[in-house]
């Protein structure tokens, strides 16, 4: 038998730029929490694209909902109204408490908008001198991949030879509350963070620094910032990462599992005072609120309230987390998370542990290279998480 998998790898490696570094899986299917390779077979997913795929693989309702406003309109750009819109930005804006949203399509153009929004109130509303606003931004943040972004990037990796950058950010370092008040000067317009650093290898802030954070900001008058593309939505057993400490950010960005993993679909969500600086002609997207997205976005929206997801991603989070405490593994420094989203530190390389985990039919990616990131779906069974618990006790056993 031609192994078709090994077939399709050396394809993508000859046609593909070489840009990724994935385990050696090729999934043609999914259902649920559970995916299947082209060989048959099957793996539990643990890694949920980044948090995309909340609601598990073609969830019945997402997909019905793609299909029926797939045969009825899928884009009119925004020269023209459509009739989706309008409902996704209300039922958006009302889940998460704020007032108005501005829809865009993947994570790093949302942070893009919320950098344009957050330096166009520094400049109207605060007065800063033009051109010289500053954001202040984490060490080891990740925030996306454009120029700009990777720019104020600390991760060598993602900036290397991609300069030059954009001016106007000024780093510090992540969970340092004397270390932003210092960094906050006149010209300072925004606070732009992650309520936990997720791809910087599942890291939580001090208890406390958000809610410091946000009042350090409020009383200087900065904009906070909360990057809640990977945190936002139930994965952190809350609604908001930023939850956790009864912190409401000014400008929320989100992305990823906001149509389930679908279809791209991201947000910036604000006060009116602040979105309403938008103004036609400063800033766009032809697929940008386009009413397929629109209509996911709100059935997956329906979906996290119906199924309960907030609260069942922080009922088994709790569990998993008290259950992983009692692994014993010589290479284990700490198991940390909040919800279902989990890190597994290891003091060496945790690639070859994925890579046995996945022998093992779970697919989980490393982070920051030595941590394993464990992020299921939030609709995985009890049942499923206790057969993933196996696994890991036999990879990570003493
Ligand atoms: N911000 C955070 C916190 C992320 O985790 C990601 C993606 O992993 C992004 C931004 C960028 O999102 P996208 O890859 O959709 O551009």
């Amino acid at each position: 038998m031609i192994d078709s998998a090994a077939q399709l790898i050396a394809e993508e490696s000859h046609w593909g730029a070489p840009n990724y570094e994935p385990l050696a899986v090729v999934i043609s299917r999914g259902q649920g929490a559970w995916v299947e390779d082209v060989n048959g077979r099957r793996y539990l997913d643990c890694l949920s694209a980044y948090s995309a795929l909340n609601y598990g693989h073609c969830h019945p309702r997402l997909v019905a909902a793609l299909v029926d406003q797939a045969q009825r309109l899928t884009l009119t750009s925004r020269a023209f109204h459509n009739d989706q819109l309008p409902a996704f930005c209300k039922e958006l804006s009302e889940l998460i408490g704020m007032e108005m949203v501005l829809p865009m399509n993947t994570g790093v153009e949302a942070v893009e908008t919320a950098i344009k929004v957050t330096r166009r109130w520094g400049y109207r509303i605060k007065g800063i001198p033009s051109d010289q606003a500053e954001i202040v931004v984490c060490d080891n943040n990740f925030h996306g991949r454009t120029t700009t972004v990777v720019g104020f990037s600390s991760e060598p990796a993602y900036r290397s030879d991609f300069g030059p950058f954009t001016p106007g950010f000024r780093t510090v370092p992540y969970g340092d509350i004397e270390a932003l008040k210092a960094a906050i000067g006149p010209h300072t317009c925004g606070f732009l963070f992650e309520p936990i650093q997720c791809e910087g290898g599942v890291l939580i802030p001090p208890p406390g620094y958000l809610k410091a954070a946000a009042d350090l900001c409020r009383g200087r008058g900065v904009l906070l910032v909360a990057d809640e593309i990977q945190t936002g939505l139930g994965r952190t057993g809350r609604m908001l990462g930023c939850d956790h400490e009864g912190v409401k950010p000014d400008i929320v960005i989100l992305g990823k599992a906001l149509a389930g993993g679908l279809y791209p679909v991201s947000a910036v969500a604000s006060r009116a005072e602040i979105l309403s600086l938008m103004n036609p002609g400063s800033h766009g997207s032809t697929f940008g609120g386009n009413p397929l997205g629109c209509a996911v976005a709100r059935e997956a929206l329906r979906v996290l309230r119906d199924e309960g997801l907030v609260e069942r991603s922080a009922a088994l989070g709790n569990w998993l987390l008290e259950e992983l405490a009692n692994l014993r593994h010589g290479h284990l420094r700490e198991v940390r998370g909040r919800g279902l989203l989990i890190g597994i530190e290891l003091d060496v390389r945790s690639r070859p542990y994925c890579e046995q985990l996945m022998e093992a039919g779970m697919l989980c990616k490393e982070t920051h290279d030595h941590v394993i990131r464990l992020a299921p779906p939030l609709i995985t069974s009890h049942e499923d998480l206790e057969w993933a618990l196996g696994r890991l006790r036999t990879v990570l056993a003493e």
